[in-house]
């Protein structure tokens, strides 16, 4: 579902993607870990080109994301994205933050796209916070208004960059078990996360960076009893 082929990208002198070359599957949910700088932020956001890159191929389903435009934004919603700041719209309720892009860029219905916006609110736990403003909500609770809203699109998956990093320990979990429950639902995904429970118990694969490069690619079982890298054992040795 998700291909990137020989990608390269630098900032100024800095080579923050290396050749890199890794296939998601549909239904995949892909562990992104590796130390601070290493090009795990940078890599979420080539995927729906909110960075470009200066060689190689992406491709979301088989097609080649467009450089800009209203391509750029209808294929920009297959691959829907969450970041460690929630990023919501201050000024708007919690029923409008999840309402407006499917409004505006699916070309939904008023009506419509707040009755699937209840629907994805009561997904994730907060079908009674739908007229609160996003400052009246806890971190974690903002954070599952962001999936739903990232839902709201129907992407055909979702990228996850550090998602519970800026909550607190008591919200950690009520985020990640949403993310447990999307991926046995069969979601595809990507999730740059620090959560190593998470990466047991929910991926299929973890991919380990270091220095813009993918230095392994393999099942969490694999990875957590026998990493092959001296970079890989040495990253987990620091935070397990
Ligand atoms: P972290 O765990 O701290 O989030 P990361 O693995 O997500 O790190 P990236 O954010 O992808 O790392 O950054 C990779 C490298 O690129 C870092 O050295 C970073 O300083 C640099 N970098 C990231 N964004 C930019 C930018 N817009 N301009 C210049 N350099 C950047
Ligand atoms: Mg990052």
């Amino acid at each position: 579902l998700i291909e990137l082929r020989d990608v390269n990208k630098h900032f100024g002198a800095l080579h923050v993607l290396r050749d890199i070359n890794l296939t998601v599957g549909r239904g995949e949910v892909v562990v992104v870990i590796g130390p601070s700088g290493s090009g795990k932020s940078t890599l979420c956001r080539a995927i729906n080109r909110l960075e470009t890159v200066e060689s190689g191929t992406i491709l979301i389903d088989g097609e080649a994301l467009p450089a800009e435009g209203k391509e750029l934004a209808r294929l920009r919603a297959e691959v829907g994205m969450v970041f460690q700041s929630f990023n919501l719209f201050a000024h708007k309720t919690v029923l409008a933050n999840v309402s407006l892009a499917q409004v505006k860029v699916r070309g939904r219905k008023r009506g419509e796209a707040d009755r699937r916006s209840r629907e994805l609110l009561e997904r994730v736990g907060l079908a009674d916070q739908a007229e609160k403003f996003p400052a009246q909500l806890s971190g974690g609770q903002q954070q599952r208004v962001a999936i739903a809203r990232a839902l709201a699109m129907s992407p055909k998956a979702l990228l996850f960059d550090e998602p519970t990093s800026a909550l607190d320990p008591e919200m950690i979990n009520e985020v990640l078990e949403v993310m447990r429950q999307l991926a046995r639902e069969g979601m595809t995904m990507v999730v740059v996360t620090h959560e190593m429970g998470f990466a047991r118990s929910a991926a299929n694969r973890v991919v380990f960076m270091a220095d813009g490069r993918i230095i392994e690619d393999r099942t969490p079982e694999q990875f957590f009893t026998a990493p092959e890298s001296d970079r890989a054992k040495d990253f987990l040795s620091k935070i397990l």
